[in-house]
């Protein structure tokens, strides 16, 4: 099949091809190689960016640690930092096209959800980041004898921040505004599959008015630079989001250096719907938590348990529901589902759904890929009638793919629930509040989502328990983690200090 017509604008130049960010200057990498960008819509190369060596690591490491000692921009007031990411948060409003075009080509996303998800968030991140600059006060400690004691809090310097292929837009943001406005400075390296809507916001902060070298960006391997750039004696923090493996890598790197690390991992959040929901609110809610972002969604909710009463109604809405959901052309308006981001990805889902089946599972809809365009599709997919051990229920799919399981009472939910040692995201559909508050309490995550999913802020801090990892992104939480706190105590006795 293809999909007529299919004519997505041309990339903005810095694309054509991109190239490393360092010092304020765009570079190739340092012995001129590059690596294709490929198009998951159409499987196409799409463009090309600089494939960084270890030689261009240690030139952005030393740009970061040379602008951050130089105090150009630590040494600015948080409100003068809080001025400079309003601009860069008015400037990701102004070149909402340009980044929502980029972010749906590179990952294979809907136009309307990159428009409407990715670069708004975006853009609240560093709006909200920008609030924080207000608020970067230290306090005055009530101390015994004739002493004045005072707590600083003060960045913490280099930060490397490294982001998954999913969202890249909305991940790095949360770690880039939240530590610049902290007054840290920044080297950052997106995923090797998805890497452009990185440099769109490099042009994006220089024009905002970040001074060169306090934020960098290093396109290539994870697998050839990631070690380097965790390990480099010039960082002071790793702030890694990807996958749970890669994650306790990165953790035992970081930890070995005694170098300050957040990990957000991966997820396999359940969804419990009990018998008194509202059942077109939580249908509402059980569709986008599995199919919006092609499944592709660290906080997707890929596990739906249903209370038996309404086990055999949620299926037979599901089966005809799920079908109808837009799919295919990422350039329509009001297509929801895209191709996943990479053949690798589409090859992971159709073996583990190929696993799921073979296990038992029962296709209620979907469980194909789909020939379109050249690009890497797969059909929502619903599966019911699987064990706790099915592989599609005990291993995160990260495609458009939901399990359905019955339960009985409400302590078998929660087990079911927190029989995974994943820890991310949960939900509860439910029109009896008293049991959502029970039943939240009782749930390992990071967050729970009652009578709705994925209900997002910035204000509110998101992260995980367990394999899920540990540290919080955004909230005043997430501000904690890039800042650390600096003791000064006087001696106030008549003559000292004299
Ligand atoms: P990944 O772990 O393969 O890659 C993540 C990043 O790490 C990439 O930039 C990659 O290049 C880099 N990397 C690879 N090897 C490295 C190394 N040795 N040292 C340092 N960096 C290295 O993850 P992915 O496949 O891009 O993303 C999918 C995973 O991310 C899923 O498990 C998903 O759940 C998780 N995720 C979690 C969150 C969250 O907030 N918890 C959000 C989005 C995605």
């Amino acid at each position: 099949m293809t999909i007529a017509d299919t004519a997505a604008p041309a990339l903005p130049d810095a694309l054509s091809p991109g190239r490393l960010f360092i010092g304020g200057a765009w570079r190739d990498a340092s012995d001129g190689a590059r690596t294709d960008v490929v198009a998951p819509a159409t499987g196409a190369v799409l463009t090309q960016v600089a494939k960084a060596t270890l030689a261009d690591v240690d030139a952005a490491v030393a740009a970061a640690r040379a602008a951050f000692d130089s105090g150009v921009w630590s040494g600015l007031s948080g409100r003068e930092r809080s001025r400079i990411l309003r601009k860069a948060h008015d400037l990701i409003r102004a070149h909402t096209e340009e980044l929502a075009q980029a972010e749906s080509q590179d990952v294979g996303k809907p136009i309307t959800l990159a428009r409407v998800v990715d670069v708004e968030h975006s853009a609240l991140q560093y709006e909200y980041a920008a609030s924080l600059g207000q608020h970067l006060d230290g306090s005055v400690r009530e101390t015994p004898g004739n002493t004045h004691a005072y707590v600083r809090r003060e960045p913490l310097g280099v930060v490397a921040a490294i982001t998954p292929f999913n969202f890249p837009l909305i991940l790095s943001s949360t770690k880039i505004a939240t530590a610049l406005i902290a007054g840290n400075t920044v080297v950052h390296k997106p995923a090797s599959d998805t890497p452009l809507s990185a440099l769109l916001i490099a042009e994006i902060l220089q024009e905002a008015g970040v001074p060169d070298g306090v934020f960098n960006v290093v396109t290539g391997s994870g697998a050839d630079l990631g070690d380097r750039l965790v390990t480099h004696p010039d960082v002071d923090k790793v702030a890694f989001t990807g996958s749970t493996e890669v994650g306790a890598h990165v953790a035992e790197l970081a930890g070995r250096a005694l170098r300050p690390v957040t990990a957000e991992l991966g997820g396999n959040a359940a969804n419990i719907v009990f018998a008194d929901a509202d059942l077109d609110q939580a249908i509402g809610a059980i569709i986008p938590a599995f199919v919006f972002n092609a499944g592709q969604f660290c906080m997707a909710g890929p596990r739906l348990l249903v209370e038996r009463p309404l086990y055999e109604t949620v299926l037979g809405i599901l089966e005809q529901a799920v079908p109808g959901v837009p799919f295919g052309d990422i350039t329509a308006p009001d297509t929801v589902i895209g191709p996943l981001a990479s053949q690798k990805q589409l090859d992971k889902v159709a073996d583990l759904v190929r696993q799921a089946t073979d296990a038992g599972a029962r296709v209620v809809t979907g469980g194909h890929p789909v020939d379109l365009d050249g690009g890497f599709f797969y059909a929502p997919t619903v599966l019911a009638d699987v064990e706790n051990d099915n592989p599609a229920v005990a291993q995160e799919v990260f495609g458009p793919v939901l399990t359905v399981q019955a339960f009985d009472t409400e302590e078998e939910a929660v087990a079911l629930a927190n029989s995974t040692p994943y820890g991310l995201a949960s939900g509860i559909q439910t029109t009896n509040l008293a049991k959502a508050h029970r039943v939240a309490a009782k749930l390992d995550a990071g967050i729970t989502w009652v009578n709705g999913w994925a209900l997002l802020d910035p204000s509110v801090p998101f992260g995980g328990v367990g394999q899920s990892g540990f540290g919080r992104e955004y909230g005043p939480e997430a501000l904690e983690s890039y800042l650390r706190t600096k003791s000064i105590v006087f001696n106030l006795d008549e003559g000292a200090g004299r």
